[in-house]
């Protein structure tokens, strides 16, 4: 089976041997070895390799055009810090065995069928998730996104050169978009949806609001036995509100809010902070919770890094891809994700969640059963054939014609 070999292939590119996670970063020398293992991959099975002016990879079946757009399933190969091996990887990889499976029933598709690999989904080191489809649909703007710069103070730029990316190339492709005429991505499902309803594969209906702020916190360093407590500006007690005030804000509005990284100046033990910065997540079925969160977080003005309206999924899409599967449940997300990007940007995008029996993920504890990738891998065969063929071509035109009607 070429899923066993092609995920035996992946898992030790830029796994961490301390913690067991993965640390698979934009334009890194790790980053290179898997884009060369993906176009590798691709060419092994005939497929054309061509890469577009946002850095993200497209492995064609097919030739497509705006006139003969494709069916194109994939996801991302980044991981977050100590991140685990599912989150991204399942999809590219069944989008290979996908076709693998329809080659040896010997399916020849009426329409290009392509896999994607897209990069900088996590941002991990540039801090702006989908950066890969932001700058494809123009949603990051290129001198925004090459203006940023990683932890060492490196910019997206000067990586990109240095990666053999030409920073000028970089930029919304209107081509390459037209080139999908579907796309969708198969990935982990990030919480216990499917282990509650007891089924291997649900079908996205819609990916939650979400962003990230950066929240610039000042104080007054000074020494932590000496200074009285009415003496002190101390900053890290304005975070800490402002944490829990968040929290509770999002709660209120059925969502999320977290801060998970936080960045003390001088990070000393015996020593009040002088400044403290930290980075505010924050998630919720409508962008009112969003908003309630971060308003609630800080008395600072928290700066923006990113935001995404909530994302429906085109609604007869997910229907027929849920009928298609035997009924499959249909679910919503509060992660983020390269469909919910293209989707924005009014390409036809639906996904595929695989079970996780835990719901743990961003972590190396991440996990799925190989017989529900497997499950996954027919799901996706199934959705590529139908969406692939002419009956299906047709039935969208129909629709095309019936709304114009
Ligand atoms: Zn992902």
């Amino acid at each position: 089976m070429s899923f066993d070999a092609l995920w035996a292939a992946l898992e030790p590119l830029g796994r961490d041997r301390r913690t067991g996670g993965y640390r698979r970063y934009a334009w890194t020398s790790v980053d290179r070895e898997l884009r060369e293992w993906f176009a590798a991959e691709a060419r092994a099975r005939g497929l054309d390799v061509v890469r577009d002016r946002a850095g993200n990879q497209w492995a064609w079946w097919g030739s497509p055009s705006a006139d003969r757009p494709g069916v194109v399933v994939g996801s991302h190969l980044d991981s977050v810090p100590d991140g685990g091996a599912y989150d991204g990887p399942l999809g590219v990889v069944s989008g290979f065995c996908a076709l693998d499976v329809l080659r040896s029933r010997g399916f020849a598709p009426d329409r290009p069928v392509g896999v994607a690999c897209f990069g900088d989904e996590e941002g991990a080191r540039f801090g702006v998730a989908c950066a890969g489809s932001r700058l494809l649909t123009g949603a990051l703007p290129a001198d925004r996104g090459l203006a940023l710069t990683d932890a060492d103070g490196v910019t997206m730029a000067a990586a990109l050169t240095r990666a053999g990316v030409a920073p000028a190339e970089v930029g919304r492709d209107a081509e390459a978009l037209a080139r999908v005429g579907t796309f969708v991505e198969l990935h982990l499902e990030q919480g216990r949806g499917l282990a509650e309803l007891g089924r291997p594969v649900a079908v996205g209906s819609s990916i939650w609001a979400h962003g990230r702020w950066r929240l610039d916190l000042p104080g007054e360093a000074n020494h932590a036995g000496t200074t009285r407590l009415a003496d002190r500006r101390d900053p890290m007690l304005a975070l800490a509100d402002g944490i829990l005030a968040a929290r509770r804000a999002a709660e209120d509005r059925g969502g999320v809010a977290t801060v998970g990284k936080v960045a003390v100046t001088p990070n000393g033990v015996n020593a009040i902070p002088s400044s403290v910065t930290a980075w505010l997540d924050a998630r919720g079925p409508a962008t009112a919770a969003v908003v309630a969160a971060v308003g609630a977080a800080a008395g600072v003005e928290p700066v923006e890094e990113s935001f995404t309206p909530d994302t429906r999924f085109d609604p007869e899409l997910v229907a027929r891809l849920s009928g298609l599967l035997g009924d499959a449940p249909v679910l919503g997300t509060g992660a983020g994700h390269d469909a919910g990007i293209l989707a924005a940007a009014g390409v036809p995008a639906a996904m595929l969640f695989v079970r996780n029996p835990t719901g743990v993920s961003h972590s190396p504890a991440e996990h799925a059963e190989r017989d529900d990738c497997l499950a996954g891998i027919d799901a996706l065969a199934a959705v590529i054939a139908d969406l692939a063929s002419e009956r299906a071509s047709e039935r969208a035109s129909d629709r095309a014609s019936d709304r114009t009607r």
